[in-house]
Parts: structure tokens; C-alpha cells; sequence
């Protein structure tokens, strides 16, 4: 049988390798894409040792020629939409370029599709910064969506181009609307690797303190690498649908930070309130981390919480790595490629 084709956008992110690790186990063929010509950023396919398994294109999304031109060379079975300007702080900074490649980026693929081959089924990476000030406790597909970042109004573009496009063309086009997922993989400017990285540059004495903004935030984190599988298993049903991943759990960046420094045996006390709050080494009573104004965001999303009850009936997804044990995973790997 011949081999499906897989098209996954953003092959050097977090979410591009480990989805293009588990299709390849599922003996696809991958064409990866990415926006550089010369290729610095392979890092991550290095890592899980896949580099020289992917077909590389270069695709920006901001560019509908160079997407038509690789539809048109490939004959593709799948499209799994990962490029993005994910960071939601940059977002504010560069609205602009964050609704063009996050947002439009998302239609422009869609029209190829449309006029190319509407049997390619397309997966688009929706995002649980969508519901922003959240109207529901626990948030599901059903809940009503309220953005607070440029990131997030441009996924809520995508998310509803897609809904539109399969309900006026009837392609097969779904939205998984994944909540904070993290891994050894993540890039470092996202808290959970920057918290991670910055007290292994610590205990090297590579950094003296870590600056942080709000930590009183709430995210609810899953691992990474399992959360693929649902993207792939939303692509698999008779019927599109869109679905909520997420492990139902909720937790501050203190409480991540505590279990961060709880793993790496490092004893601390948190002293002080509000912009002077502090975490203090007590080996050495050095500050290692503080509060950094100019890193809160101008909208904030104070607390996500997902009830992915939809997926775990109809995808047979259950997310099975608790946050402890994510901690555990990240401290190892940073520890072991640490400077290598
Ligand atoms: P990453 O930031 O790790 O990866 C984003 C990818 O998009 C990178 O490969 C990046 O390339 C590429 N990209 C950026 N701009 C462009 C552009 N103009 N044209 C083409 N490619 C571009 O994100 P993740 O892997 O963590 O996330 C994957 C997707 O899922 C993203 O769309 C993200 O918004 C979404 N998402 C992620 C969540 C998470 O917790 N990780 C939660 C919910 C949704 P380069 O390497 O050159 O920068
Ligand atoms: P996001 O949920 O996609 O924005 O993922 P991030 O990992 O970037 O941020 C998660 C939460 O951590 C947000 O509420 C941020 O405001 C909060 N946060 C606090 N300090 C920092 C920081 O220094 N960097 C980042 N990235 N986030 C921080």
C-alpha cells in the first residue's frame, strides 16, 4: 500500500517534531515545512533523531504562491497546520506579522485546499488562550470564546475560517483546541523552559537570578508528545469535529516552580509581597528568582482550565503525565543536554 502523506507546517517547533515522530511510526511519508532557507533551527528533529526522515519545503505562510507550489508538487493525504507566531507577549509587539501568519495564514492554506483538493484533510492548531476571560469554569468546545491577545484573536480567525470552510465546502477540516502543552522541546521563551532552564543556569552559575512576571497565573499543562496523537486521531473519524485537549487540571507558576525546585533538591523560601516577592536560595540566602514588571502582559489570561470529557469519549484520548511527572521529564533532558 502506498505510503500517506502527511503536510506538517511548522516542522522546527515543539509540536512539528513530536507529531512528525509519531506519523512516522505510523509509516507516513512527512513533508515538513519551514520558513528558512538555510536551516538553523532543527534542533528538536535532531534531538529525537528524525532529521534525515523529513522531505523539507520551504513554505512561508504568509506567501499563498509558495503554499500553492508545494500543494501542487506533492499529492497530499493530510495537512497538519503548526506554523504560527505562537508567543503571546511578542504577539503585542508585532500584532501585525501575528495576525497575518497566525490568522490569515490559516485561510490562506485553506483556499489551496479549497481550489486544489478539497479531499485533503487539514488540522489546524486552535489554542485555549481563545477563551482568554474565561465564561466557563472548565472550558469545552461548547464555551463561549473571549481572546485577550493578538495571538488569540488570530487563532479565533483560524479556528472560525476553518469551522466556515467545512460547513460551506464540506471539507474535512478540523480545529483541536490544544491547552498549554509542554516538553523538553519547548522553545525557552515559554515559563515552564524558561523556569526550567534558568534554574539549571543557576545551579551552573551561568545566571544569577531569573526574572519572571505573573506568577499567580493558571495553566493547564499536559506533555507535549502525547498531545500529537489526538491531532492525528481527529484527522481519523468518519465525521470532522472539532476537540478540547487538555488534563482537566490547573495550576500557578509558583506552584510549578516549587515543584521545580523541590526535583532539583534545591531549598528555598518565597519572601516578600507583590513586585517584590522573591524566591530565595537558603544555601546561599542569594535571590534567585524575582518579579519583573515589564514582563506582565498588557491583557492577561489569569487562569485555563480544559474539560476535554469530548475527546476521551470519542477519541479514546486520555492524558496520562501529570504535572509532576512533566517536571521530572523537563529537569532531566535540560539537565542532560545542557551545554552539549
Ligand atoms: P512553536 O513556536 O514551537 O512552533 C511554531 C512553528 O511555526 C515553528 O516551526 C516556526 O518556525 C513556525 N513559523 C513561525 N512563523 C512562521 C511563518 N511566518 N511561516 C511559516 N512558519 C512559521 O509552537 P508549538 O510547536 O508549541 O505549537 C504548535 C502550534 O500549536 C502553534 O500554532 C501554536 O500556536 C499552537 N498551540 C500551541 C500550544 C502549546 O502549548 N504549545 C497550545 C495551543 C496551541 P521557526 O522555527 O522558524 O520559528
Ligand atoms: P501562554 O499561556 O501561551 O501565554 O504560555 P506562556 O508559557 O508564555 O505563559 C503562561 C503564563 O505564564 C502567562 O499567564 C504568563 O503571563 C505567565 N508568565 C509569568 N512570567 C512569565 C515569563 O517570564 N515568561 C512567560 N512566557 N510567561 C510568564
Amino acid at each position: 500500500m502506498a505510503k500517506k502523506v502527511a503536510l506538517i507546517t511548522g516542522i522546527s517547533g515543539q509540536d512539528g517534531a513530536y507529531l512528525a515522530e509519531f506519523l512516522l511510526n505510523k509509516n507516513y511519508k512527512i513533508i515538513g515545512t519551514d520558513r528558512r532557507s538555510a536551516r538553523g533551527n532543527n534542533w528538536r528533529l535532531n534531538r529525537l533523531g528524525i532529521l534525515n526522515k523529513i522531505h523539507y519545503e520551504e513554505m512561508e505562510l504568509g506567501e499563498l504562491y509558495e503554499i500553492e507550489r508545494i500543494f501542487k508538487k506533492y499529492d497530499i493525504d493530510e495537512v497538519y497546520n503548526l506554523a504560527a507566531q505562537s508567543f503571546v507577549a511578542t504577539s503585542f509587539k508585532s500584532p501585525l506579522n501575528t495576525s497575518n501568519v497566525t490568522g490569515l495564514g490559516v485561510l490562506r492554506i485553506l483556499e489551496t485546499i479549497k481550489s486544489i483538493n478539497r479531499k485533503i484533510k487539514f488540522y489546524q492548531a486552535s489554542s485555549s488562550e481563545m477563551f482568554g476571560k474565561i465564561f466557563d469554569k472548565k472550558q469545552s468546545e461548547k464555551t463561549q470564546l473571549n481572546p485577550q491577545s493578538p495571538y488569540a484573536i488570530s487563532k479565533v480567525f483560524g479556528h472560525y475560517m476553518t469551522d466556515n470552510y467545512r460547513k460551506s465546502y464540506g471539507m474535512y477540516a478540523v480545529s483541536g483546541i490544544l491547552f498549554n502543552h509542554e516538553s523538553p522541546l519547548r522553545g525557552e521563551e515559554f515559563v515552564t523552559r524558561k523556569i526550567i532552564l534558568g534554574l539549571v543556569k543557576i545551579i551552573n552559575n551561568d545566571l544569577k537570578c531569573l526574572e519572571l512576571g505573573n506568577i499567580y497565573a493558571k495553566r493547564d499543562w499536559g506533555y507535549a508528545k502525547e498531545y500529537v496523537s489526538a491531532m492525528w486521531k481527529m484527522l481519523q473519524k468518519k465525521k470532522p469535529k472539532d476537540y478540547v485537549i487538555s488534563t482537566g487540571k490547573t495550576y500557578s507558576i509558583k506552584y510549578f516552580i516549587n515543584l521545580a525546585t523541590k526535583y532539583l533538591n534545591l531549598e528555598t523560601k518565597w519572601v516578600g509581597r507583590g513586585l517584590n516577592e522573591k524566591l530565595i536560595n537558603l544555601n546561599n540566602n542569594k535571590t534567585i528568582i524575582k518579579i519583573n514588571p515589564k514582563l506582565f502582559r498588557p491583557a492577561e489570561v489569569n487562569i485555563l482550565k480544559g474539560n476535554s470529557n469530548l475527546a476521551k469519549k470519542e477519541l479514546n484520548w486520555h492524558p496520562k503525565t501529570n504535572l509532576k511527572m512533566l517536571v521530572k521529564i523537563m529537569v532531566d533532558q535540560e539537565i542532560k543536554f545542557y551545554k552539549k
